[in-house]
């Protein structure tokens, strides 16, 4: 008796131990299926280990990447919209694992759980949101310096213009050698996944932060001798401001104004400020995650956390995160997230999936929100010049990071327009670009103007 009652028991050991992989298969199955059919060594999708199906579209119908029925990957004729489309489209090869060709393959195939993965001939038309000659128009102004211009429109969550430099030709990928600086981080896309030192853009995150927790910060002033000193740090301007409201201090981006803010504010107020406006986390672009900011204020050393809020501290920041922050700004104190997918169809045009993204939480009020808008309008009409950006409706803030070595600092330039018919919000980075409103502002306003354009 006593037999029969442990073979039961081991029975019964086996029976839940089958039941429990199998639970697991299925859930890896239904989750996971899509990647191990778009597998490269699946022989019905890859043609010497380059996706055979399926082909990648800008938002008006303009193919960027298909296949001919050999099943040979063939890309943009012109050679601009390749080199500018790459981070976005992605590479025969696969080592931009961020762009569509690799990251949605799945969807490329028309993957799905009753039917696996179609062969040549179950090819989707995959539709990105993004333009490829506002694209073309960011890598041109960029002129072959690195960094990256993203644009986006903070109500739909669009990405219109999506460009990482160093960029290479889909069509002639070349051998890059270890170490070649020419083609430095070449197979990362600058605008998703890479962090750079903030510089004075981070003074629209201080200004958040002391204008939702001091009630007199409108009505302050603040002194500007050139300089201060905070135990042996000193904190330095450009020259004397002199005597300066909040919206002068943006303006003219006045580093000891900031510094004395930060302090008052405190590392605890900072911190909570940066998690809270979003800079601190990874975003989900359609999947892609992107990488985080990272910001630590610390009450112990008070000349870093005076130079941490005004953007020269050791922090680091996602142009990406960034972007969606100052399309808060614009928005009321939230925006739409980013999305790169708009739909996929059939070969033969059917309609088999829709994209869209959803909001952020409130950031910020929508009385602060209100609030840096005219800061940053201020900006550009007392600084960088209305004129250099002929009807845009722009409000901004540049940037110019100190990375402490002998290389030029990068160049940021972030903001908006504010106008319904054209919702942007944009971001510039210029690696080693010297002076943010001059250089990147430049960029920004070709981009703008051809995103306008364009719609
Ligand atoms: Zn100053």
């Amino acid at each position: 008796m006593k037999k029969l009652e442990k073979r039961s028991i081991f029975c019964m050991i086996l029976a839940v131990l089958l039941l429990l992989s199998g639970g697991i298969f299925t859930y890896r199955f239904v989750t996971k299926g899509g990647t191990w059919a778009s597998f490269p060594s699946n022989r019905h999708l890859y043609n010497n280990g380059i996706l055979a199906s399926g082909q990648i579209l800008d938002r008006n119908g303009t193919v960027l990447s298909t296949t001919t029925e050999d099943g040979t990957r063939i890309y943009h004729k012109d050679k601009t919209i390749r080199l500018a489309t790459l981070h976005a489209v992605g590479d025969s090869a696969g080592r931009i694992g961020t762009g569509a060709q690799t990251f949605f393959a799945s969807k490329l195939s028309g993957y799905n759980l009753l039917t696996g993965a179609h062969p040549i001939g179950g090819n989707r038309n995959l539709f990105l949101t993004i333009d490829a000659d506002v694209c073309a128009a960011a890598y041109k102004a960029l002129n072959g310096k690195k960094g990256t211009v993203g644009v986006y429109n903070y109500k739909t969550g669009d990405i219109i213009c999506m460009v990482s430099s160093p960029t290479f030709d889909p069509k002639n990928p070349p051998e890059i050698e270890d170490g070649d600086e020419t083609y430095d981080g070449v197979y990362l896309n600058r605008l998703l996944s890479s962090v750079f030192p903030p510089g004075s853009i981070f003074k629209l995150v201080t200004t958040a932060a002391a204008s939702e927790t001091m009630d007199d910060l409108y009505d302050r002033t603040f002194q500007c001798n050139g300089h201060f000193q905070i135990g042996d740090t000193t904190i330095t301007c450009s020259k004397a401001h002199g005597t300066l409201s909040i919206q002068d201090a943006l303006a003219v981006s006045c580093n000891c104004t900031y510094g004395q803010l930060a302090l008052e504010l405190g590392a605890n107020t900072l911190n909570h400020y940066v998690k809270k406006t979003g800079l601190t986390a990874s975003l989900s672009i359609d999947g892609i995650h992107t990488a985080a900011s990272t910001f630590s204020f610390s009450d112990d050393d008070a000349g870093s956390l005076a130079w941490g809020g005004i953007g020269q501290g050791k922090d680091l920041i996602n142009p990406c995160a960034m972007m969606v922050y100052v399309g808060a700004i614009a928005n009321g104190g939230r925006a739409q997230l980013p999305h790169i997918l708009s739909k996929l169809t059939t070969a033969h045009g059917l309609s088999v999936g829709s994209y869209s993204s959803g909001s952020t939480g409130q950031l910020i009020s929508q009385q602060t929100a209100a609030q840096l808008t005219e800061m940053m309008r201020n900006n550009v009409v007392t600084n960088y010049g209305a004129d250099n950006f002929p009807n845009l409706n722009i409000c901004a803030k540049s940037g110019t990071a100190e990375t402490g070595n002998d290389n030029k600092p990068p160049a940021w330039f972030t903001g908006f327009l504010r106008d319904d018919e054209h919702p942007y919000a944009f971001i510039v980075l210029v690696e080693n670009g010297g002076s943010g409103s001059t250089v990147a502002g430049k960029i920004a306003n070709t981009v703008l103007q051809a995103a306008v354009r364009a719609n």
